[in-house]
């Protein structure tokens, strides 16, 4: 696994690491090296706010320690790393909740029914049973992407026409789940971005309305972002979390950008954790985020 986290980060080391290696070679600590270890940061999308909290910390901490050499410093900065990405916990799925609900948003791209399809396959793999609930109503290619993902992972769609009541037919999809004794249940939704306030909207209402059958519903509320993006992401974070509160990251298009610096900003920001990283666009390139191994292979 530790070998994928190294081949998917293979953009963002090329920025960060060969240059990162280059400043800590044979390197004593002083001014200029925690300077130039500022900048390979920031140049990395690690964003100018998170790099200040890890280059404080790094100085703070090298100074309490009374640090010599450059190599300690090295693993003393991949410490603070790992931290700034452990500072979140995920919610703990339970067999008890039945059905676990996920409700799935993002912006439109960012590959949401993708991941819907990499989760189906992950959670049948494990055992679960699985129901969808296609609550894009606004794009009839959504819909079919769902029908093509629920065929071939063999699950039920819950679907309707375009333009229909998002609300309703996830609605539909949990009492159906409910009475079928289903264990997860995962929603799309929709993800245009040209009227922001309207989805916001729609999306509150599709919460408001699951609550009527379970007011714990949704137990998750996963926000799918595009690592591509880079910094925009954070304002992605900020208006679906400030509408909707949102549970846990799945980050999406890691194995095609050098911009994955940007996790480190947007946990350390926002406090959300990462739960999954998507790593490609087959149905198995999902994986579970591990903080020390995705740090780990940045510096390998
Ligand atoms: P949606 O509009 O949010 O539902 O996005 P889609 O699921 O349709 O994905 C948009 C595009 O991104 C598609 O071409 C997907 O194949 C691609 N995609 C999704 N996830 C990944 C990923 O982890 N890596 C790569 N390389 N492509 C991805």
């Amino acid at each position: 696994i530790f070998q994928i986290f190294v081949n998917t980060l293979k953009k963002t080391k090329e920025k960060f690491n060969i240059t990162i290696k280059n400043l800590f070679y044979k390197k004593k600590i002083d001014a200029k090296l925690f300077k130039d270890i500022e900048e390979t940061l920031i140049k990395s999308d690690i964003g100018i706010i998170t790099t200040q909290k890890i280059i404080h910390q790094l100085i703070q901490q090298a100074d309490y320690q009374q640090l010599k050499n450059a190599n300690e410093l090295y693993e003393l900065l991949k410490t603070i790393m790992v931290n700034i990405l452990n500072q979140t916990t995920t919610i703990q799925y339970s067999t008890q909740k039945k059905p676990f609900f996920i409700l799935i948003v993002g912006v439109n791209g960012s590959g949401k029914t993708t991941t819907i399809g990499k989760l189906t396959k992950r959670y049948k793999k494990k055992g679960k049973s699985v129901l969808l609930a296609a609550g894009d109503t606004f794009r009839a290619a959504a819909i079919d992407q769902l029908l093509f993902w629920s065929k071939k992972n063999n699950v039920t769609l819950i679907h309707n026409k375009i333009n229909s009541d998002p609300a309703s037919i996830i609605f539909d999809a949990l009492s159906s789940a409910k009475s079928k004794n289903i264990d997860i249940v995962i929603a799309d939704t929709a993800g245009r971005v040209q009227n922001k306030i309207h989805l916001m909207e729609e999306l509150k209402k599709i919460i408001r309305v699951s609550k009527k059958i379970n007011p714990n519903f949704p137990h998750e509320i996963m926000l799918v972002i595009d690592a591509c993006s880079g910094q925009n992401v954070l304002d992605q974070v900020n208006t679906f979390n400030k509408n909707l509160g949102i549970t846990s990251l799945i980050i999406t298009k890691l194995d095609g950008t050098a911009k994955g610096g940007v996790i480190f900003s947007v946990i350390d920001q926002y406090k959300i954790p990462v739960r999954y990283i998507g790593i490609g666009e087959k149905s198995e390139d999902l994986y579970t985020f591990n903080a020390q191994h995705f740090v780990n292979a940045l510096f390998e």
